[in-house]
């Protein structure tokens, strides 16, 4: 059977979409009639109000006394990375764990570096450890790439686990690059920021706080790279737009909706997970956090489902036969495999399972 276009269901791209907060919404409103918070520039290392509201949420997870002058607003995190990793890894090596976020090689490049995967470890979730590290390094590498929960995996680093990397990094001049996008979602919340000095986080408001197409995203450095960092915003978007940045600060004051998503998302994941176990060819990879879910495809691969002999073409297949949109693996390194966002109503998640096993079943 071949499904209509209106009838798939889509769960290709991850995001957490939510109406807008009333508490937002009348912020912005007050906001509007007050012309300096729309029409003028906003200041160049980004509004007063959401670095204090940033460093203050840094403070209240970590043993580092965070201040707003350690803050410098991007417009999101990939904004955030570029800069990040244009201001210092530029002309040298960046080590990236595989499995990765899509962007991640691109960025890097794009930042003026060359991108050296480093493969996780299938014993530890696909995560990465010290001695993986080591054994990429070269006199060329400049900084380690660090993303916990993990995308596309959903595999978490524990506290000790991040310990070691950041111990290894700063012992050898490397600079941890914390992605913090997904930091609520997950079993293990990272408390153990900028240990080092020299570490780099970098955070937003598109997953935890929900507002991804609001574009506000940061960068907590040590006051001697803030200079270099918000050149690096002044240089490719310039100041980040006023109103997002009046929303983002409403939203980091209130911790609730936060608490509640991560509690909906580990609902979800659980879901996600016992929906698509027993479908055959496809095994979950366990996640420990995040939005997404992993599935091994190498069984239903096998069989070449209407032809498909990788994940691209099955991704197509499983669109077209079974609608049901998902994401290829090897978009993040992880060819085999497909990813899916969980972070859509549980009923979704059982229609999409529904389907995918109704298809992998009758091509047996
Ligand atoms: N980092 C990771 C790990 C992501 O998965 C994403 C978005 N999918 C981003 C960064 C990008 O965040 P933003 O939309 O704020 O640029």
């Amino acid at each position: 059977m071949t499904h209509q276009r209106q009838d798939i269901i889509d769960l290709s791209s991850g995001q957490v979409v939510e109406p807008l907060p009333p508490a937002i919404r009348a912020r912005l409103m007050q906001a509007l009639d007050a012309q300096s918070q729309t029409t003028a520039y906003a200041p160049a290392p980004g509004d007063p109000d959401l670095r204090s509201a940033v460093a203050g949420h840094y403070r209240s997870r970590s043993a580092r006394e965070a201040d707003p002058e350690e803050i410098t607003v991007t417009a999101g995190v990939r904004h955030g990375l570029f800069v990040a990793l244009a201001t210092v890894a530029a002309g040298g090596e960046v080590l990236m764990p595989r499995p990765h976020w899509s962007h991640y090689p691109a960025v890097i490049e794009r930042a003026g570096a060359k991108a050296v995967a480093v493969p996780g470890d299938p014993a530890r979730g696909l995560l990465v450890g010290a001695e993986d590290l080591e054994a990429a390094r070269t006199a060329e590498t400049r900084a380690v790439l660090v993303n916990s929960p993990v995308n596309p995996t959903g595999s978490c680093h524990d506290a000790r686990g991040l310990r070691e990397i950041r111990d290894w990094a700063h012992e050898r001049g490397i600079t941890v690059i914390t992605d913090d996008v997904y930091y609520a979602y997950a079993d293990d919340v990272d408390t153990a920021l900028r240990t080092h000095e020299e570490e780099i986080v970098v955070g937003g408001a598109s997953k935890v706080f929900a507002l991804a197409g609001l574009r506000v995203g940061w960068i907590w450095a040590s006051p001697g790279l803030c200079g270099a960092l918000r050149a690096g915003v002044e240089y490719t978007t310039g100041p980040v737009n006023t109103l997002a940045q009046i929303a983002a600060a409403t939203a980091l004051g209130d911790p609730a909706p936060v608490a509640q998503r991560a509690e909906t998302l580990a609902r979800q994941r659980q879901t996600a997970v016992r929906a698509l176990t027993g479908i055959p060819g496809l095994t979950p990879l366990e996640p420990h956090g995040g939005i997404y879910l992993c599935l091994d495809a190498a069984e239903a691969l096998a069989h070449r489902p209407m032809g498909a002999d990788d994940d691209v073409a099955l991704c197509r297949v499983l669109a077209e036969h079974a609608g049901v949109r998902l994401r290829a693996g090897s978009t993040f390194g992880l060819p085999g495999h497909l990813r899916l966002c969980v972070a859509v109503p549980e009923q979704t998640l059982h229609e999409a399972a529904r389907r995918l096993a109704g298809f992998l079943a009758a091509g047996r």
